[in-house]
């Protein structure tokens, strides 16, 4: 596998689980964002469905001391008042409230502009009916009147919860988990609102008489109707779709103190309106309006148990948003660290591997630099071609001996042990691979043969070992007057031969004659003031002349004989007649081997 494909294998791989991390952790991030910033809204929507709720039960709870008032003598009324203007300032207060918070449906609509302003007016509306009624004499009061301003009211607080619907359809549309506790919550604020009304049509009839005392009646059986079922609906849902024991203790509650408390002694004073003398308005609501107290209790903590859930599912969605980021931060980071490590401890060194093994295989055994941070197993693999390496070193080192033992065995095979000269056979392949090579226009071929002269009497008057140094000598003195291209052999005993390639003939003589004056001017042994002197023979031929090399050994052999036979120490270079062959002798002294 190739450098690129391991690397692509590696990073695709990566950076596949890598996006299906971040997909998977997208998608949740995604969801739990959208389910946190849908509860936050539905937080915030809350607090408006709050003020809605909070502003129907104050236009209720306005009804008490107004429906007290309407009902109380002159002589009564002050402390009447006071109490509905503190009533009648929260519920302004919440208005104002609704006003704020709806700020932007009550601009960006006009039905729900026109129902604030519907609100506000049927308040108002409300409100005059109430304190016309209240400056009218005692005596002169109807109880149409007194009827019209109650029902102006309740007006009132339909509107009022015109604006908690909505909000309360806003939040569901937010949370939908939420919708039992904001459909209980506003069930339970309108309990408050029936039983208010209860109250109510209580005033109503008290205040009237005769048909009209009869429609309140029927008005008041009806009411009782729907609060019963609200109240059922209450008492069936609530315990199971909130299983909280403060609420489940406040519906115990409502039970006892208003339907076994309240709302018997308005039945009861219902009953007996015909027969004896009613409580006054402001009698039946000192009585009557503390059984209330606890529906409103109730719609309190279906409310507050609503906040908190929508508060906790708010918590919830954050947490698993948070939860979520570190998940797929952590799988992220794993991942990447994953791939470092396998980078470093897998991958690069597999890669430095596979370039080792080319190294080695194409001869390079140098010590690479040690792999770092490798994995277990790619040590081991650097180990072994470590040891593949030292294996071919070894083997490279015994190839290098038998080669240099082979080259000195081919050397000391060709050579003569005692001058370091070629020897007979050598000088025979020699000779083969010159004639044989293609050569263009070489000059000639000379072939000088020597032998040295009364060798005899020098091994008999010096013994062999001087004999043998007078071999190395004469090779020592002659070899440097040749060139490298021609070839100097030990012949015989103390017969020498010697190949000019390349030359011309008289260049041939004189190599000749300067290699025989050479060395009879030459002193062998110090010691023994020993010299030497050798006879010479030559044939030079061109080069297309020559057939075998052998034929110029034995001309140049015959002519050394014929030197011999002139006296030695000279060079003989044609088969002339003796005198007239020797055509050089050498002049310092006569032929011979001798003492200096
Ligand atoms: P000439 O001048 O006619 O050549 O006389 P010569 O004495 O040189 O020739 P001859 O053939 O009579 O003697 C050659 C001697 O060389 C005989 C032999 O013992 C000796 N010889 C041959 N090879 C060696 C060698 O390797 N070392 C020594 N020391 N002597 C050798
Ligand atoms: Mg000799
Ligand atoms: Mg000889």
């Amino acid at each position: 596998m190739s450098r690129l494909r391991i690397q692509q294998l590696q990073w695709i791989g990566a950076i596949a689980v890598i996006m299906v991390c971040l997909m998977m952790a997208g998608s949740t991030i995604a969801f739990s964002l959208s389910d946190y910033l849908n509860y936050k809204r539905g937080v915030a929507e809350f607090n408006r469905f709050h003020v809605a709720l909070h502003a129907a039960a104050a236009i209720s709870r306005e009804r008490g001391p107004a429906n007290s008032l309407m009902g109380a003598p002159e002589e009564q009324q002050p402390q009447f008042i006071a109490a509905l203007r503190n009533s009648r300032q929260e519920t302004d207060r919440d208005i104002a409230s609704i006003e704020t918070h709806f700020r932007t449906e009550i601009d960006g609509s006009a039905e729900m502009r026109n129902a604030f302003i519907a609100l506000k007016s049927q308040l108002q509306t409300g409100r005059s009916a109430v304190d016309a009624v209240a400056a009218t004499p005692y005596h002169e009061r109807s109880g149409a009147r007194i009827a019209e301003a109650i029902r102006a009211m309740f007006r009132a607080a339909d509107r009022a919860q015109d604006y908690r619907d909505i909000a309360g359809r806003s939040i569901i549309a937010l949370a939908p988990e939420t919708s039992a506790e904001v459909i209980l919550t506003s069930l339970a604020g309108t309990l408050r609102e029936r039983a208010g009304r209860v109250g109510s049509y209580v005033v109503m009839m008290a205040t009237s008489q005769g048909d009209a005392r009869r429609n309140y009646r029927e008005a008041f059986d009806g009411e009782l109707n729907r609060l019963q079922e609200v109240n059922a609906i209450l008492k069936t849902y609530t315990p199971i779709a909130l299983q909280s024991p403060a609420i489940a203790l406040l519906l115990d509650r409502v039970t006892v103190n208003y339907f076994s408390g309240s709302l018997l002694y308005a039945q009861r004073v219902a009953f007996e309106l015909n027969n004896g003398n009613p409580p006054s308005p402001a009698e039946f609501s000192e009585k009557y309006v503390p059984g209330l107290t606890s529906t409103e209790k109730l719609r309190e903590e279906i409310e507050n148990s609503a906040l908190s859930s929508l508060e906790a599912m708010r918590r919830k969605a954050f947490n698993t948003m948070l939860v979520s980021i570190l998940l797929a931060g952590t799988a992220i980071s794993v991942m990447l660290g994953l791939v470092y490590v396998l980078g470093r401890s897998i991958f690069r060194p597999m890669l430095a591997a596979i370039r080792q093994i080319d190294d080695i295989a194409a001869g390079n055994l140098l010590q690479p630099p040690p792999m770092r941070h490798a994995g277990r197993e790619a040590r081991e693999m650097f180990q072994r071609l470590d040891l593949l390496r030292e294996q071919q070193r070894l083997k490279r080192h015994l190839e290098m001996e038998r080669k240099s033992m082979t080259e000195e065995l081919r050397r000391l095979s060709q050579t003569d042990a005692l001058t370091g000269l070629l020897n007979r056979r050598a000088l025979g392949e020699a000779m083969g691979e010159l004639l044989t090579a293609p050569r263009a226009n070489l000059d000639g071929v000379a072939v000088i043969m020597f032998d040295i002269d009364h060798f005899k009497q020098i091994n008999d008057r010096h013994g062999h070992g001087l004999g043998d140094l007078v071999l190395q000598r004469t090779a020592q003195i002659l070899s440097p007057y040749l060139r490298e291209q021609d070839l100097f052999a030990r012949y015989g005993g103390e017969e020498f031969l010697i190949v000019l390639v390349d030359v011309t003939e008289s260049f041939a003589h004189a190599t000749a004659q300067r290699l025989c004056d050479t060395l009879s001017q030459a002193v062998i042994s110090d010691e023994h003031k020993l010299t030497a002197t050798a006879s010479f023979g030559v044939d030079w031929r061109s080069q297309h002349a020559i057939e075998h090399w052998e034929e110029l050994a034995a001309v140049a052999d015959r002519r050394l004989y014929q030197a011999k036979r002139n006296g030695r120490n000279m060079v003989c270079f044609s088969d002339m007649p003796e005198d007239k062959a020797v055509i050089s002798i050498a002049k310092t002294k006569p032929g011979g081997a001798g003492v200096a």
